[in-house]
């Protein structure tokens, strides 16, 4: 039996989580909801540094029927192709986590099984150069490729890197205009149900009171509901992902590059982000405050900027880690409020995009069952656990020996399920993509022999074929992947011409 529909759902919080909750649950409004309102306070702020994504976003955007020429437009967007890698594996190295796949399989064999065997023999290209997203992303190309060259290994995968606050402001447009109702002012109280502890209410610091029956939890990392209120607890993670500040500064365009990629560089005790967006570059260091002090990373970061710093830096604190829960009662976490993990692969704002699908799919009724709440928390810690260790490999599959932080990543003890995955592929290159993980085998091969974390065999069904017929295929499809990234315009040119904000 069926408790009656949820009719009035609160929204704590306007920042990214906020704005892409109030964006997609509009659709709700007449259909069940009658009312959304999202309560935000301007003079507490939002964090508004969540710059690069990753390709699903395209996906959120086109449920909610955005143009997404209209969307870089209005955010000073640029596209993304890939994450290139400065100095991780040791200093003087890099290599690009790219989207999209690497060449193709062929005989039912795993594309990178035939690179290493002929990386062996000596006979294979920079694994990159089988990737079009890299290849285009190393010329500053984005945009369509010429017909001539589109087959299936020259498909182009994209994210974007957009100002996370103006992204908030279109959202917020896009929601008003839905139906939602934004409620200015900070909240002082939040009123409990005596008999079960659910939330009934918010209270402004004028008195007013937002009443509601389902609450979404995106007041940042102080948890105003999830955690001050109903005491989630918080599992962290630091001993993995031990940097816990950061220290952030736009500034204005300068010699390098409008690199169609973030570039994120090792640092002695972190590492720095490149964010090219269109009216400045995002930079930040994110680090761990055991190896450096505030005013050192801070100084690190001016000193290594494209050109004028546009802002003083500012800091930043949090805890890596995940709320253990992130649906209790009648209230669910999105974004900052439900946990976070460094900003290394841009996964923060995906998290908020399937926290959000989560919740639509397992839409509640005013009974609240237990069973799907169970499903949402458990599907949620299934999603984290999985790029946690993504992240973790990172860290710790670094050669930048004789430097604190780095030594200890290398020595680290990993999550048990990090250590299977690198020791199934340590053994024959094998790595298996388990339930619904984020990301494709193809980033973890990227970062693995990106990382130089080289395999002691390959799988032998790879001696199959002869290893001339082997390195012609290779050599076709690189020409395939350059032929078509040649044909593509420059990313700059691209953005001039579609999409270059007013
Ligand atoms: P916030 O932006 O903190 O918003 C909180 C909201 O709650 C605000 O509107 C505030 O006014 C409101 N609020 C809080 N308390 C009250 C109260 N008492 N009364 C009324 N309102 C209240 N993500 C990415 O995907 N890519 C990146 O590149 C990326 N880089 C990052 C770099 C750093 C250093 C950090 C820290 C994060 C980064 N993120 C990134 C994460 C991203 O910034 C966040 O996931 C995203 O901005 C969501 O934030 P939020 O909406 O959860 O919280």
């Amino acid at each position: 039996m069926s408790a009656p529909p949820i009719r009035q759902v609160v929204i704590v919080g306007g920042g990214t989580a906020g704005w892409m909750a109030a964006a997609a649950l509009s659709r709700l409004i007449g259909n069940g909801v009658t009312q959304i309102t999202l309560v935000e306070s301007e003079e507490i702020g939002i964090v508004g540094v969540g710059e690069a994504t990753i390709p699903p976003i395209r996906q959120f955007n086109e449920v909610l029927g955005i143009d997404e020429r209209e969307f870089l437009k209005a955010t000073q967007g640029s596209y993304k192709l890939g994450i290139e890698f400065v100095d991780w594996t040791r200093p003087g190295h890099r290599y690009i986590h790219p989207f999209g796949p690497f060449g193709a399989d062929m005989n039912a064999v795993k594309f990178h099984q035939y690179w290493l065997k002929l990386r062996r023999l000596g006979r294979a290209a920079d694994f990159a150069e089988y990737n079009l997203c890299a290849v285009a992303a190393y010329q500053n190309r984005f945009g369509g490729i010429s017909p001539q060259f589109r087959n299936p290994v020259t498909q182009l995968h994209w994210a974007y890197h957009f100002d996370a606050s103006l992204y908030a402001r279109f959202l917020r447009r896009y929601s008003e205009a839905r139906g939602v109702k934004r409620q200015e002012g900070k909240i002082t109280k939040v009123h409990q149900r005596s008999e079960d502890g659910f939330i009934e209410s918010v209270e402004l610091e004028s008195g007013q009171r937002v009443e509601g029956e389902l609450f979404i939890d995106c007041s940042g990392f102080r948890g105003l509901l999830i955690e001050q209120t109903l005491k989630a607890g918080y599992e962290d993670w630091t001993h993995w992902l031990p940097c816990d500040r950061a220290v952030a500064v736009p500034c204005a365009h300068g010699d390098g590059a409008f690199t169609p990629y973030t570039r994120s560089t090792a640092r002695e005790a972190g590492w720095q982000w490149r964010i090219p967006l269109q009216h400045r570059i995002g930079n930040g260091y994110v680090y761990s405050s055991q190896f450096i002090s505030d005013d050192e990373a801070a100084a690190k970061l001016m000193a290594n900027l494209d050109g004028e710093a546009l802002a003083d830096p500012r800091p930043l604190r949090f805890v890596t880690g995940r709320r253990k829960k992130a649906w209790v009662k009648n209230v669910v976490a999105l974004g900052l409020a439900s946990g976070f993990l460094e900003p290394l692969e841009s996964t923060s704002i995906h998290l908020i995009q399937s926290g959000i699908s989560r919740l639509l799919a397992l839409f509640p009724d005013s009974g609240f069952s237990n069973v799907e709440i169970d499903e949402y928390n458990r599907l949620t810690d299934q999603q984290i656990g999985f790029i946690r260790d993504f992240i973790i490999l990172h860290y710790h599959a670094n050669e930048r020996e004789g430097v604190p932080l780095w030594d200890a990543c290398r020595h680290m003890d990993v999550p048990e399920t990090l250590a299977r995955k690198l020791a199934l592929f340590r053994s024959k290159g094998r790595l298996f993509r388990y339930e619904d993980e984020l990301f494709a085998e193809a980033s973890w091969y990227a970062v693995l022999l990106g990382q130089n974390v080289m395999p002691d065999g390959y799988d032998p069904l790879v001696d199959a074929a002869p290893v001339d017929n082997i390195a012609r295929a290779l050599d076709e499809i690189r020409a395939m992947v350059r032929d078509a990234a040649g044909s593509m315009p420059l990313h700059a040119d691209f953005i001039n011409q579609h999409c270059r904000a007013p």
